[in-house]
């Protein structure tokens, strides 16, 4: 059976429209869309009856009755001009009759076009995506039907309805798709007669780095450990264990700007709250959760940050940035290196000479080598309990007291410094206080830079 064959068939018993007529055989050629795909067999059809009709008596009424199923069944109007050019009648009783596989879904995109530009109204995106959810009715016709007519070249009324609200959609708004990482995807529910449109408001995404000025103040929001932050009189029923952090000093300027319902800090890594985040700082992606606005000026609400944050928190280097990106910040952590300025007391006053020694042995036993960390006691209740190999690149000394001590220590990513200096009875080693044989404790630590 020839593919003109099986059109006729087809519309033998039902009526579909073009579109849906194309999409039935929508793995067949390439650079048309289905609904050129559809209108060419139709019109294929036409031509070839018209020429039967016009050149051969024998099958004459053969083509009157196909013209007649197009002008009619198929609701064709070239073949039902061709039927009246050439002196013959059709009975134009199917023009009321809808779409056996969309009910003329296809035909009224524009509906589900507006409906969906109105839903933006106070959204400000950059980029979209369409997404379908037929009714099981439309699928289940659609399914019967293929198999009725054994259609193994069709796509999915999907794949179909996306790309076709998407291009009337791109024109209407002048907006591109974007299949990796829409600001907004749209998600039709579609039933033969009835249709919704949800909005789904992708994260909009900022990347920075941040300075801590101020020790006390933790990267993110801490629950109350009492209450677990419903609140209660421990926490002055505020729900958190500290005032503020470094993710309430920066995000509620971000929230109004974008109109955000929330955020979320993703840090890579994180200092402990009495450590100062100095230097360059440290990479940092806000996350703002269904933002209404996308495009403002980064630098503007840096300043204003800056200004509002002064001595406590300060941004700089904001990016727009992306998921991925948040993925990447996460992994990459462990790999950067690290420089802290710590200030250390001994327990047994030392003179310079003695100093001078220990440091010499000190640089030569840990100084580009590995130390062996077992789980700190101080987190031992939130992180399992194992040995975590870690690589101490350079360590820098200065004396200021016989026993008050500055350290520069570069080291890897996700080393316990104040363990590396104290440690931590023994459960880093090597570790300062072992080489010294006094007991070192850290009283003040800053990362003074983070190097990628
Ligand atoms: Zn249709
Ligand atoms: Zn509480």
């Amino acid at each position: 059976m020839t593919l003109l064959d099986k059109v006729l068939e087809i519309y033998h018993k039902y009526y579909i429209c073009p579109y849906c007529l194309g999409r039935m055989f929508a793995l067949l050629g390439t650079e048309t869309t289905n609904y050129d795909r559809g209108k060419s067999l139709l019109l294929s059809l036409t031509l070839e009856n018209h020429r039967l009709l016009l050149t051969s008596k024998n099958i004459h009424n053969k083509a009157i009755q196909n013209l007649k199923i197009l002008a009619e069944n198929a609701k064709f109007s070239p073949a039902q001009k061709v039927l009246v050019k050439e002196g013959f009648e059709y009975i134009d009783t199917n023009s009321s009759k809808t779409c056996y596989l969309c009910n003329d879904i296809f035909l009224t995109l524009q509906k589900y076009v507006n409906k969906a530009i109105n839903k933006t109204e106070n959204y400000e995106f950059n980029t979209f995506l369409c997404g379908t959810s037929p009714s099981s009715k439309i699928i289940n016709q659609e399914d019967k039907f293929k198999a009725e007519f054994n259609l193994l070249e069709s796509e999915s009324f999907k794949n179909h309805f996306n790309r076709e609200v998407g291009k009337l959609l791109s024109s209407a708004i002048n907006k591109s798709p974007d299949f990796q990482n829409p600001d907004i995807v749209f998600i039709f529910s579609l039933d033969f007669v009835e249709f919704d449109v949800q909005l789904l408001i992708r994260s909009l995404f900022i990347s920075g780095r941040y300075n801590k000025l101020m020790r006390g103040i933790p990267q993110t929001r801490w629950p109350c450990r009492k209450c677990q932050g419903k609140g209660c009189s421990d926490c002055n029923f505020k729900g958190t264990q500290y005032d503020t952090s470094v993710e309430q000093l920066i995000s509620p300027l971000f929230i109004e700007k974008s109109l955000a319902t929330g955020s979320k800090f993703h840090g890579a890594g994180r200092e402990d709250i009495d450590v100062r985040m100095l230097g360059t700082g440290r990479p940092f992606i806000l996350e703002l959760k269904e933002p209404k606005k996308r495009n403002f000026n980064l630098s503007h609400i840096m300043q204003e940050v800056n200004k509002l944050q002064a001595r406590k928190v300060e941004i700089s280097n904001l990016k727009y940035s992306s998921k991925r990106e948040v993925i990447a910040l996460k992994s990459k952590a462990e790999n950067t290196k690290k420089v802290y300025k710590a200030l250390v007391e001994a327990e047994e006053a030392i003179d310079k000479t003695k100093f001078e020694i220990n440091i010499t042995s000190l640089r030569k036993i840990i100084e580009n080598n590995k130390i062996y960390q077992r789980t700190p006691i101080r987190v031992s209740h939130r992180r399992a309990d194992l040995i975590r190999e870690k690589y101490v690149y350079k360590i820098q000394s200065e004396y200021l007291t016989s026993n008050l001590f500055k350290f520069t220590i570069e080291t890897q990513g996700g080393t316990y410094i104040k363990e590396l200096i104290s440690g931590d009875e023994g459960r880093t080693t090597p570790s300062f206080s072992e080489v010294f044989g006094n007991t070192l404790i850290c009283k003040e630590l800053d990362v003074i830079d983070i190097k990628e």
